[in-house]
Parts: structure tokens; sequence; C-alpha cells
């Protein structure tokens, strides 16, 4: 007899947990965590008004901690008003606070911004050269410490600490079978990442508060280099395909190399970098993240709409409108439904264009529509709870569906629902 097949469930790398706060907030990072969505703002920080409303939009779409570039002082100036206005929005996702090149003045000169931010992200490619690389990168590690935030060593292809590249390219040299550049390029990211956790670590840094990562444009070089950088540490790792690009290009690429690794085990937080094309969202990158995960069966953020690709046996667009249009609304409910409807997340629709699938896929949904392919009678029969209840015709169809979808969560995540007595 053959044996039953294993559900693929990925097992977590273990690491070392850390805790990124604000105020009552506190968001747990690795050890077990759930893997975490990331997001960056692309706004001017200086522009404190229109970075709050980004950070709160990215925020309610699901990202549970917003980095915002801190590159100047008066970009460091606007930090404390920037969360200031977040809390009177009673938004209190944590501020990531992206540094590079002078990071150690502005968390030293802005002691508002060192403490308004939750935690800081230094790049050990762009924290100084030669004498003062030491001196300042831990300048940024003592106001880590003397504000007890969180840490990312985040080391990025495009801005490698160039000194630890070229000794390793000495030493490679000396190689009687030299690596090849690209093997070289690894080592030094996943070697300046390492060896600065250690020095932060060695100044008294509580190696738990710190998160690495090393990141690069290309899927397998990624794959490869947090492969190893799992093997070899246990902090905390952040991933994310950095400079993903546009569009499809972008989600496919990072979708297909934070699932190679979040499949393994490897990856505690994630961020898909992608470049939004003109007029998209910023929040496309959050919602891409938080698909992967869903996807891979790691969180479950919104109830999940399954719909067919269409055929020639659709005679409209119109289950394409519905799926759209129900998906739509689904999402846009989640802010106030996950309060109301404690598990409306873990509801799952069904929009079919036709007989062949559409009863069978509506039957394991919870709630689920056939609408009637070519040749069929105009009618759509709904499916709840796996058993036919009744059938839609006529012009408003979607809006139908829509009043049952809603009816079906109030009456099975809402207050007074069987499920809550
Ligand atoms: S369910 Fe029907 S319409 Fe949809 S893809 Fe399958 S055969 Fe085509």
């Amino acid at each position: 007899m053959s044996q039953a097949i294993a559900i693929a469930v990925p097992a977590q790398r273990q690491s070392r947990q850390s805790k990124v706060v604000w105020g009552s907030r506190v968001v747990t990072v690795g050890g077990g965590a759930p893997v975490r969505v990331q997001s960056m703002t692309n706004t001017d920080t200086v522009d404190v008004i229109g970075t709050a409303i980004q950070v709160k939009e990215l925020a309610i779409a699901g990202s549970e901690m917003v980095r915002i570039t801190v590159n100047t002082p008066e970009a460091a100036e606007a930090v404390p008003h920037i969360r200031d206005q977040l809390d009177k929005m009673g938004i209190d996702v944590p501020l990531i606070g992206d540094f590079h090149y002078n990071g150690h003045r502005l968390l030293t000169d802005y002691p508002a911004c060192a403490e308004a931010l939750s935690k800081y992200r230094i790049n050990p490619g762009n924290v100084g050269k030669g004498d003062k690389r030491d001196v300042q990168f831990g300048q940024m590690i003592e106001a880590a410490m003397r504000w007890n935030k969180a840490i990312r060593i985040g080391v990025n292809w495009g801005s490698l600490d160039q000194e630890l590249l070229a000794d390793l390219m000495d030493t490679n040299s000396q190689r009687a079978q030299p690596w090849e550049a690209r093997q070289v390029m690894y080592e030094a990211l996943i070697s300046s990442a390492i060896s600065s956790a250690e020095r932060a670590e060695a100044m008294g840094l509580d190696g738990a508060q710190i998160a690495l990562s090393c990141k690069v444009s290309g899927v397998q070089d990624l794959i490869a280099v947090y492969r190893e950088l799992g093997r070899r540490t246990d902090y905390a790792l952040h991933l994310g395909l950095t400079e993903a690009g546009m569009g499809t290009k972008g989600t496919v690429a990072s979708a297909t190399a934070l699932s190679v690794l979040l499949q393994e085990g490897i990856g505690d937080t994630i961020r898909v970098s992608l470049t939004p094309q003109p007029g998209e969202a910023r929040t496309q990158e959050v919602v891409i993240a938080s698909e992967i995960l869903q996807s891979l069966g790691l969180r479950i953020f919104v109830p999940s709409v399954t719909a067919c690709p269409g055929c020639g046996r659709t005679t409209s667009s119109t289950f394409q409108e519905l799926a759209k249009q129900i998906d739509d609304f689904l999402r846009a409910q989640m802010p106030v439904w996950r309060a109301r409807y404690p598990g409306v997340e873990n509801l799952k629709v069904a929009v079919m264009g036709c007989i062949v699938n559409g009863p069978g896929e509506s039957k394991h949904a919870d709630i689920g529509i056939s609408l009637p392919g070519t040749g069929e009678a105009p009618a759509a029969p709904v499916f709840i709870d796996g058993e036919k209840r009744l059938t839609l015709r006529g012009d408003g169809i979607a809006q139908e569906f829509q009043g049952l979808v809603e009816n079906y969560i109030e009456n099975r995540f809402g207050s007074g629902s069987a499920e809550k007595k």
C-alpha cells in the first residue's frame, strides 16, 4: 500500500526573537513568530503629512513595520512629527529609520528622531571608510543601546563594503582553485552582515535585537546567499529581492525568490521592493508580500477568492467583473472586519464561470457562485457550506451575491453568530 503524501508546511528556521516596539504595540520578529510584512515609503520624509499618510495607507494594507528614509538633518527633525501624526491617527505601526552615510550623526544629534523610531536599518557598506568606519558604526550601535531599539544590519550588493570585497578578492586570488567572482561576492555579503552583527554584540547590543539582510537583485543569487546565511547564523533574517523591478517582472521575481526560501523555513520578515507603475498605489507591495505568505499557507490576512480563468465556455466578462468586485470588496472591508468579525480572514469564496468546475469548486468554498456559461440556462446557483441554497437570475446577480456574502459573514463571524455563542 502506498504511503500518505506528506502535507508540505514549511518548518521555520530557528532564529533569535527580537521585539520591535512602539507604545503598547509589540511586533515580534523571528523565534517562531509569524513571518512579518514590511514596506517602505517613497515620500520625502521632510513632508511630514505626506509621509504620515503613506505610512498609514501601508499599515492599513497590512504592513506590520514601515521603513522611512532618514537622510538629512531636516528628515531627522521630521521623524518625531511623523510619529506624532500617526499616533494622533491611531496608527501604532513601528517605524524603521533607513540610514546611510550620516546615520551616526543623525542618531546622535537628533535624539527625538532616535527615540521616535522603533528600529534602525544600518548598511555596513555605507557607514564610513577606513578608520571612520568602526567609529561611526559604533555610534549607531550606541544609539540603539541608549534608546533600546532593534536594528537590522542591511547589506546590499549595490553598496557592498568595497574594502572587505577587495580583501576577499585578494584572498581568493591566492587559492589553488580560486572561486568565481560571484561566489566571492556572496561571501562578502554574508561576511559583512555577520561580522557587523558580531561587532554590535561585542559592544553590548543584545544579539536577539539584531536582524540581518543581504539583498541582491537576482533570484538565484538571493536564494544562494540566504541559504548560506541561514546555515551560518541564528539571527533573524529579513528577506527581499532588491530592485525587483516593475509590474509583472518585479512581482514574479520577488514571489519566486521569496517562496523558495520561505518554503525552506528561511525568512522572518519580508519586503517586496516593487517599483510602482505610474499611478499605482504604493500599497501594492504590501498586497503582494501578504499574498506570497498567504499562498504558502504561512499567514492568513484576507478571505480568499477562488476564481476560474475563464475560457470559451464563458459567455461574458460578468464572472471576471464579479470576481474582481468581490475581491475588492473583501479587501476594502478588512480593516473594519478584522475587529468586528474575528476569523473572517479564513473565509473562502468562489466565483466560477460555468458548470464544468463551478458547482464543484463552489462546494469547496464557504460560499460560492457558478455563473452560467455558453449554452447554459441563465441562472447562477449559489452554494453555502457545501450545499446549493438558491439560484440567482437577472441583471442584479453581482449585487445580490455580494449581499449574500455579507450575510454569511455576519451570521458566521458576527458577535451574535452560533460560533460565538
Ligand atoms: S469553470 Fe468553466 S468557464 Fe471556468 S475555466 Fe473551467 S470550463 Fe472555463
